[in-house]
């Protein structure tokens, strides 16, 4: 049966891939590399379960009043894609993203830190986690989370050291009025020293439909991609 919106993602994964290679290209580096978490907030469970039939294995969203709801639907179906929590997170959702996500990329502070590891144990699931860096400087955007640079190797250590998670890199987002290739400057500073000190923190989640070029120039090995792959639409609910 035709199924339109599937053709309509095929096209723009498809753009969005060679986007993703064309950056890699020119950065010298291999597309093996990166991979692409698709994000899919405000969008139905139709366009999650087209995605998985097109070869996406990551998949990303930021609420966990939508993402709870959606993802134990998929694993209920019976398909297994990589869960990512990319968003702010309150301490009392600690519990329910621990039940659906596999990495969560949007640890931020220690409270956080000691809830996952609480439920991850307790859940007999080991979490991925990446510490989201804060890259807005003075008042210029409005703080979308993230710890403050100066407390980042403190907070690393703190998840390193918690049963039931792994650190395994940093994640930002390029804050507003300033450009990209900026703040994912500082970022790639910031995450060799996370690096060096915890060897197995590999992965820099950066980049999103924007900005993802200059992410992987910086050396992301993971990037969020929603608007270019999905289109913009209003909240799911
Ligand atoms: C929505 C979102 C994205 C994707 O952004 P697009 O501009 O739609 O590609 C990436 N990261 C986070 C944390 C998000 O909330």
């Amino acid at each position: 049966m035709e199924d339109p919106r599937r053709e309509e993602l095929r096209e723009r994964l498809a753009s969005v891939r060679a986007r993703i290679d064309g950056a890699c290209r020119a950065a010298g580096r291999d597309p093996g590399e990166v991979t692409l978490v698709a994000i899919t907030k405000n969008h139905p469970l139709d366009d999650i379960r087209r995605l998985v039939e097109l070869g996406v294995h990551h998949l990303g969203e930021n609420r966990d009043q939508e993402a709870a709801p959606k993802f134990t639907q998929i694993k209920a179906e019976g398909l297994t894609p990589v869960v990512h929590f990319v968003g702010q997170l309150q301490r009392n959702k600690a519990g329910s993203v621990c039940r659906y996500a596999d990495v969560v990329e949007s640890v931020d502070r220690a409270p956080l830190v000691a809830a996952l590891s609480r439920h991850a144990q307790a859940a007999g699931r080991q979490l991925q986690v990446l510490c989201q860096i804060d890259l807005a400087v003075g008042d210029l955007d409005p703080h979308r989370g993230g710890v403050q640079p100066d407390r980042l190797e403190e907070l690393a250590d703190l998840v390193a050291e918690a049963p039931g998670l792994s650190l395994r890199g940093t994640m930002a987002v390029a804050p507003l009025g300033e450009p990209p290739e900026a703040a994912f400057a500082r970022l790639a500073e910031l995450t060799a020293r996370v690096r060096a000190a915890h060897p197995d923190a590999t992965w820099l989640s950066a980049g999103m439909s924007a900005d993802l070029e200059a992410a992987i120039a910086a050396g992301a090995t993971h990037v969020r991609v929603g608007t270019a792959i999905l289109g913009s639409r209003e909240p799911f609910r």
